[in-house]
C-alpha cells in the first residue's frame, strides 16, 4: 500500500470493524472518538491481525502506534492466556522514556474493558517498582532497550514466552546505538513469534535489521520521508547567526497565543534560546538530553495543557513525541540530516490543522539547506534575505525573495564554508 498523506487528510472510507477488529474494541474507540483508520492502520492491522510480520515506514501523527496497538489487544485478549509471573505476552520497545510512557498512555485507554494487564520499564524511574510490576507478569510490556536489559541481568524479567514484537521508532532506536542492546533483548525471545517494526526513515542498516528479523514481512508506506504535508506553509530566513534569537523572539512575540516548537541542534543552544526567550517574557519550555525526566516531563505537561506556548527542543529529545495542535516549528539550526528537517516539520498541520514552518539559514548551513531543498524536490519560498553564495543548487538559482531583507540578514561573500558537525542531543 502507498499512501502519501496523513490522519484526517487522506481516511479511508472503511471502518475499524471492517478491518477485523473485535467489535467492544470497535466500540471502544469511538468511544475515543476515533472511528476511522488512518492509511498505516488500514495498512497494518489486517496483516498483524493474520500474525504476519509488518514492516512499516510511518512517522509520528500517522496513527502509528493504535496501528500496532490494536491487533496487539486484539489478538492479547482473545487468546485468554494471562502472563505468567515475570512474563510478557507481548514487548514493545521505544527510543525514549517519554515515547514508551505515551504509548503505555494510548494502548491503556485502548483496552479499557478487556483485563490486559500493563507494565513499563523505563530509566529515570525506580526499578524495584519496575521488579514488583514483572513479578506479576505482564501482557503487554513497553520498555526502553537499556532498562530492560538492567532488568533481563537481574532475572527480574523472561522473555521465553513473548510471541509479540513490536520495534516503534526503530530508526532512532538505531541512530542512539541501541543495536546491541536490541540484539541481545531479540534473541531472548522464542524464534516463532511475530514481529512488527515501525519507522519513519528506512536507514540501510535498518534493511539489514529488516532482513533478519522480519520473515516475509508485509511493507506499508505512508507520508514517504521528502514529501511533507502539502498544508504546512514553509518558509526559509536567511540570517546572520547573531540576527536569529532577536527575530525568534520577534515572530514568537507576534503569535503569542499559539504554540510554537523551536528546534536546535545542541542541548546548549535549545537551553540558552529558552533562557533568553524566558527573559524576553515568553513562557518556554525545553525537552533535550540535559535535562532529567521529571523536567522534561513537566516541560511536556505545561505545553500540552498551553500554560507554556514555545518548546525549545532537540531532535534526539522530540521525536516520537506526540505533542499537539503546534501551529508554527521554527528550525532554529538546520538538522544536518535533511529527512529530520521532514520529521520535524511534520510536527504541525497535524490531523487537518494547517501550519507553519520556518527555517532560519545562516552562510554556514547552505549545505544542510541545499540538501533539504534536494530532498523535498522544491524550492522553499524565501521570507527574509536572499540565498548565501557559493554551493548554489539548481533549486536556488533563480529566486527572488518574497520580502524585502530583513535586519541582519544578507550575503555575505566568502561564509558558504563547511557544515558544522552534529553534536549529541
Ligand atoms: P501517533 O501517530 O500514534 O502518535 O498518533 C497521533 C494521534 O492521532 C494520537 O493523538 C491518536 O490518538 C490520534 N489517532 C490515531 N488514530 C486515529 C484515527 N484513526 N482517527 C483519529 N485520530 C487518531
Amino acid at each position: 500500500m502507498k499512501t502519501t498523506d496523513i490522519l484526517a487528510e487522506t481516511a479511508t472510507a472503511s471502518g475499524f470493524a471492517d478491518l477485523g477488529l473485535d467489535a467492544r474494541l470497535v466500540k471502544r474507540l469511538a468511544a475515543l472518538g476515533i472511528e476511522t483508520p488512518t492509511p498505516v492502520q488500514a495498512g497494518a492491522i489486517p496483516p498483524m491481525l493474520a500474525g504476519k510480520d509488518v514492516l512499516a515506514l510511518a512517522q509520528t501523527g500517522t496513527g502509528k502506534t493504535a496501528a500496532f496497538g490494536l491487533p496487539l489487544i486484539h489478538q492479547l485478549a482473545a487468546a485468554r492466556l494471562p502472563a505468567a509471573p515475570r512474563q510478557a505476552s507481548a514487548l514493545i520497545l521505544a527510543p525514549t522514556r517519554e515515547l514508551a510512557r505515551q504509548i503505555l498512555d494510548a494502548l491503556t485507554g485502548f483496552s479499557r474493558g478487556t483485563g490486559l494487564g500493563f507494565a513499563l520499564v523505563t530509566g529515570g524511574s525506580s526499578i524495584n517498582n519496575q521488579i514488583r510490576q514483572l513479578a506479576r507478569g505482564a501482557d503487554i510490556l513497553v520498555a526502553t532497550p537499556g532498562r530492560l536489559i538492567d532488568l533481563m541481568e537481574r532475572r527480574a524479567v523472561d522473555l521465553s514466552a513473548t510471541r509479540h514484537l513490536v520495534l516503534d521508532e526503530a530508526d532512532q532506536m538505531l541512530d542512539m546505538g541501541f543495536i546491541h542492546a536490541l540484539k541481545r533483548i531479540a534473541r531472548t525471545l522464542p524464534r516463532e513469534r511475530q514481529t512488527v517494526l515501525f519507522s519513519a526513515t528506512m536507514p540501510r542498516l535498518m534493511e539489514a535489521v529488516a532482513a533478519e528479523w522480519l520473515t516475509d514481512p508485509v511493507r506499508v508506506e505512508v507520508t514517504p520521508p521528502g514529501r511533507p504535508i502539502s498544508r504546512i506553509a514553509q518558509s526559509v530566513r536567511f540570517l546572520d547567526p547573531a540576527a536569529k534569537l532577536e527575530r525568534l523572539i520577534e515572530l514568537l512575540a507576534a503569535h503569542r497565543d499559539e504554540n510554537a516548537l523551536v528546534f536546535t541542534r545542541t542541548k546548549r543552544g535549545a537551553e540558552k534560546i529558552r533562557t533568553a526567550l524566558e527573559r524576553a517574557g515568553l513562557e518556554a519550555g525545553s525537552i533535550h538530553g540535559n535535562k532529567s525526566q521529571g523536567q522534561r516531563d513537566r516541560a511536556l505537561r505545561a505545553f500540552r495543557e498551553g500554560r507554556s506556548r514555545v518548546l525549545v527542543a532537540t531532535d534526539v529529545a522530540a521525536r516520537g513525541i506526540d505533542i499537539p495542535a503546534v501551529r508554527h516549528v521554527y528550525n532554529f539550526d538546520l538538522p544536518n540530516v535533511a529527512d529530520n528537517y521532514v520529521h520535524r516539520i511534520g510536527r504541525t498541520a497535524r490531523a487537518g490543522a494547517s501550519g507553519a514552518a520556518i527555517a532560519f539559514c545562516s552562510a554556514e548551513e547552505m549545505k544542510e539547506f541545499h540538501a533539504i531543498e534536494k530532498l523535498l524536490g522544491t524550492a522553499i519560498p524565501v521570507a527574509e534575505g536572499t540565498p548565501w553564495p557559493g554551493m548554489r543548487s539548481s533549486a536556488t538559482k533563480s529566486r527572488r525573495p518574497a520580502g524585502g531583507r530583513g535586519r541582519g540578514a544578507g550575503p555575505r561573500r566568502g561564509q558558504g564554508g563547511r557544515p558544522r558537525r552534529q553534536r549529541s542531543a
